[in-house]
């Protein structure tokens, strides 16, 4: 979508918050309208773009795969080649550097599969900034690399130890210590949630990935492409590559959802598939919930896909019909996972997996001069030896 400073994506986003959160949050909006607008502010930021994190990031042709499939031409968004392995230091960069500008010092963020809270680690501790990440308990114990990863680069890791330990209580109780320490405290969030003007500042820290990836498809085809496939745990990744086309209406957009074991069983996080409208963390989008309007548990094989809710950008793109929402399994996922590693000697994470395998199904039925771009969200080293428990026990 082109700017909207409403925070309101027709009936979703809005901010549904206490009153000092109000506040709060109002100060973060006009900070971030007026750094958008601010040539150093922009330069900065791609300096940091540029010489950290390595961008822009390659298009890069999956020949082989292209082959084997025998349809549509299959392109990679290669954000798997960013520093930190993923697409998510594009968001914590532009939003660090939005806190030095509101001369906040200490950060803090939730984290569920710990790829935000190492994110947010990395340039905390690249602009000397206290860390704070709150991540459940469960979590922590899961993910014991990554908390160690985010102690190397100087952050404190504090478990969350109420309710079912995981990230919701780490959410609650990150905006539990903002509201008591927001003087000197910026709370960065990690996906395209949140209230406003989380989703639209997460939306235009991301839609670097778009805003190449149309520059190097007209290089490298001379016209855009038929369809834009990625995957969405809250939305960031899919958003960023979307939102660049937003007003090209013949590039079609594709969301995939993690359907876990199977959309039937209930063990899934297929938001936008399944879910209805409800207000989730202070936002209004799909949420899986149960009669009385309580979050559901989620699963997906993938950690940073089990979210109950999503950014409220692609509900309105769902109810609009901009954007169209699939589902893939873990078994369909873990697939793709192996063709991509074997065919194109790329591993990528297992979220991304879930784009592959869709877009792999797709290219099958399309002809040999349409064209695919697969956001390539993250690499797979942090899953390869999850998945060689997971083939080990088969
Ligand atoms: C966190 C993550 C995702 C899901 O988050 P979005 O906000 O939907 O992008 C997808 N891929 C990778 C590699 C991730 O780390």
């Amino acid at each position: 979508m082109s700017e909207n400073r409403t925070g309101f994506y027709g009936e979703f986003g809005g901010r549904y918050v206490p009153d000092n959160l109000n506040k709060i949050l109002d100060e973060v909006k006009k900070e971030f309208y007026k750094c958008k607008d601010d040539p150093e502010f922009i330069e900065q930021l791609n300096y940091y773009y540029k010489n950290f994190i390595g961008r822009p990031s390659p298009l890069y042709f999956a020949e082989k795969l292209t082959q084997k499939l025998s349809g549509a031409k299959i392109y990679l968004k290669r954000e798997d080649l960013n520093h930190t392995g993923a697409h998510k230091i594009n968001n914590t960069m532009g939003q660090v550097l939005l806190a030095k500008r509101l001369d906040k010092k200490r950060i803090i963020a939730e984290t569920g599969a710990g790829q935000h809270g190492v994110a947010t680690a990395t340039v905390c501790s690249l602009f000397d900034m206290e860390c704070i990440i709150y991540m459940g308990e469960e979590d922590t114990r899961r993910q014991a690399l990554n908390v160690f990863r985010m102690e190397l680069l100087g952050a404190k890791v504090v478990p969350v130890k109420h309710g079912m330990k995981t990230l919701k209580e780490a959410v609650d109780e990150a905006l539990k210590d903002l509201m008591e320490n927001y003087e000197h405290t910026y709370y960065m969030l990690g996906s395209a949630v949140g209230p406003d003007p989380y989703p639209a500042m997460v939306n235009y820290f991301q839609s670097i990935i778009g805003t190449e990836a149309k520059e190097q498809v007209l290089e490298a085809e001379g016209i855009l492409p038929d369809y834009l496939v990625a995957a969405v745990g809250g939305g960031s990744n899919s958003i960023g590559l979307f939102a660049p086309f937003y007003d090209n209406e013949e590039v079609k957009f594709i969301g995939v959802e993690p359907a876990g074991k199977g959309i039937e069983t209930g063990m899934h996080a297929a938001t936008l598939s399944l879910g209805k409208p409800g207000i989730l963390h202070g936002f209004k989008s799909y949420v899986l919930q149960d009669k009385k309007g309580e979050p559901l548990p989620v699963y997906s094989i993938s950690a940073g896909l089990d979210y109950p809710g999503v950014g409220p950008e692609h509900s309105f793109y769902k109810d609009t019909k901009r954007a169209k929402y699939v589902s893939i399994t873990d078994e369909e996922a873990l697939i793709a996972f192996e063709e991509l590693s074997r065919t194109e000697g790329i591993i990528p994470a297992l979220e991304s997996s879930h784009a592959v395998a869709y877009a792999t199904k797709l290219a099958k039925q399309c002809s040999k001069d349409e064209i695919i771009i697969v956001n390539l969200s993250g690499r797979g080293d942090k899953d390869v030896n999850q998945v060689f428990e997971i083939l080990k026990s088969k």
